[in-house]
């Protein structure tokens, strides 16, 4: 039986933008992050959204990963029913990624490129993949790792929260044990640090607030280009 010992959530601006689009929904045994996009406000709108569609938790019935993927499709029904009843929120969308801890194994629903890691004997293992278009070029072979970090275009995503009326959500069972270490990011950290730097943040921080206001201070150091939203669950 898994149990939530240890987590920490936290989100910042970041140093070159003046809002927050990022929103966070923590409530163990579910986690959530997203990063909206969009002009004006509409990016907190569609972030906001889509963390909201959380809130209620999962029913104790079912297979999480059936009933995260509902969640993600009704959130993702709100935002594009907003998307066109308000002309300022037009084209607007997010990326979600949410985890639920269950009694043996994470399921994992993702859209877009926020990531979900596990911290295993100091191994970081990402268990999502990015819907952006710089992973694509990469999984075509048009592109490499080191090219795809300066890439123009590397903030475009494939896949997002809003767009469409329906939504194309990747879901996965991962089996959890005793001492690993989640992590549920947005870009604004994985553009700043590389994996190596994370893993290495988070071996050197045992305890969750310590690493988790590392992270964040880190991404900030090197450059804070983005806003950077960081949740940890051991
Ligand atoms: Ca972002």
């Amino acid at each position: 039986m898994l149990r939530v010992a240890e987590q920490y959530s936290g989100s910042d601006t970041g140093r070159q933008r003046r809002a927050n689009e990022d929103s966070l929904w923590v409530r163990a045994p579910l986690f959530v992050v997203a990063d909206g996009m969009g002009g004006a406000q509409a990016g907190e709108v569609a972030s906001r959204v889509a963390v909201e569609a959380f809130q209620a938790g999962l029913p104790d019935r079912g297979e999480p990963e059936t009933e995260l993927e509902r969640l993600v499709q009704a959130a993702n029904t709100r935002i594009h029913e907003l998307s066109h009843a308000n002309a300022e929120q037009a084209g607007m969308g997010t990326t979600l990624t949410a985890v639920y801890v269950g009694e043996r194994d994470i399921a994992i629903a993702h859209v877009g490129d926020s990531r979900a890691y596990c911290l295993r004997d100091g191994e970081l293992l990402r268990l999502t993949d990015d819907h952006s278009l710089v992973d694509e070029l990469m999984r075509q072979g048009r592109l490499t790792p080191e090219e795809a970090v300066e890439h123009p275009q590397r903030s475009v995503i494939t896949r997002a929260l809003g767009p469409e009326h329906t939504v194309e959500v990747d879901t996965r069972s991962f089996r959890a044990r005793d001492g690993d270490v989640f992590l549920l990011c947005s870009d604004g950290l994985t553009t700043m640090l590389d994996e190596d730097a994370i893993a290495a943040l988070l071996h050197e921080q045992p305890d969750l607030r310590a690493a988790g206001e590392a992270l964040i201070a880190a991404a900030n150091h090197a450059g804070g280009r983005d806003n950077i939203t960081v949740v940890l669950v051991r």
